[in-house]
């Protein structure tokens, strides 16, 4: 998808790339919310798979909403669940014209919805399961010591292309994700006084044809809206954008044209 920014003075086009509209939380009002991310300037959105039954429905919102694309996968959350019929299954959706990715997958070792030993078996399978397939893949890290990294960098090849969403990692984390040629998501984190003090000084390392901006909705509300929602939504991704301008001294048309693009050349559209 070409075209995109700050022209003819008017508001940056934005692509969130990474959200998950099949939520419950959106169940009520999604057309609104929808509305309200395209007025925002939000043309593009990309909502993420957690389980077989969210992949089916992403699946389906895509396909009746221009600009909204899906990913399939199973989260670590969610690798207890998972098994080899699964991912076939999930193989055959990913098929899809709407569907530009695989993901999210990883590991997460802060909340141990799974134990470990699944999280790792799941997410050695889809990796392999994704590259098979050429498609780009979704990663989640939270806490992990660099065992992601550790993973990832046993089956990485050069034509591999993926993005860690929301990250929350060290510099060294970051340095060895930007070698690999890995996309770095940024969420609303980033405006969040205390919690998001390192991202802020992190973000600086990234360069800005690696980055990418997310809401990671309903979840992780930026600043000043957890003021007044409880639930985040695609359209205040432009918050994530004002607050990466401020930090980077860039105009907000600048990093939005760069991370729309990264965003379709991650995801081939
Ligand atoms: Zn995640
Ligand atoms: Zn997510």
């Amino acid at each position: 998808m070409k075209d995109s920014g700050d022209q003819n003075g008017q508001a940056p086009i934005i692509f969130d790339s990474h959200c998950h509209l099949d939520d419950r939380a959106f169940a009520n009002d999604l057309d609104q919310v929808i509305t309200r991310a395209k007025t925002a300037g939000v043309k593009a959105m990309m909502t993420v798979g957690i389980d077989p039954e969210s992949c089916r429905r992403n699946v389906q919102l895509a396909e009746t909403c221009p600009g909204l694309y899906a990913s399939v996968g199973i989260h670590p959350h969610d690798a207890r669940h998972c098994s080899n019929k699964i991912l076939d299954e999930l193989a055959e959706l990913s098929k899809h014209s709407k569907v530009k990715a695989w993901g999210e997958i990883g590991l997460d070792f802060n909340r141990m919805y799974s134990p470990r030993p699944d999280q790792e078996k799941w997410f050695i399978c889809q990796l392999e399961t994704a590259i098979g397939l050429g498609l780009p893949m979704i990663f989640h890290e939270r806490d992990t010591q660099g065992r992601l990294y550790e993973i990832l960098s046993g089956c990485w090849n050069s034509n591999s292309r993926g993005v860690v969403h929301c990250f929350s990692g060290s510099r060294q984390d970051l340095e060895r994700y930007l070698a690999m040629g890995l996309y770095i998501g940024v969420t609303g984190i980033i405006t969040i006084k205390q919690r998001g003090r390192q991202l802020r000084k992190l973000v600086k390392l990234i360069p800005l044809e690696r980055l990418l901006i997310e809401t990671d909705a309903p979840y992780l509300t930026p600043t000043p809206e957890r003021n007044k929602h409880r639930r985040n939504e695609p359209a205040f991704v432009a918050r994530v954008l004002e607050k990466l301008s401020q930090v980077l001294e860039l105009p907000p048309g600048e990093i939005a044209a760069a991370t729309w693009q990264n965003t379709c050349r991650l995801y081939n559209i």
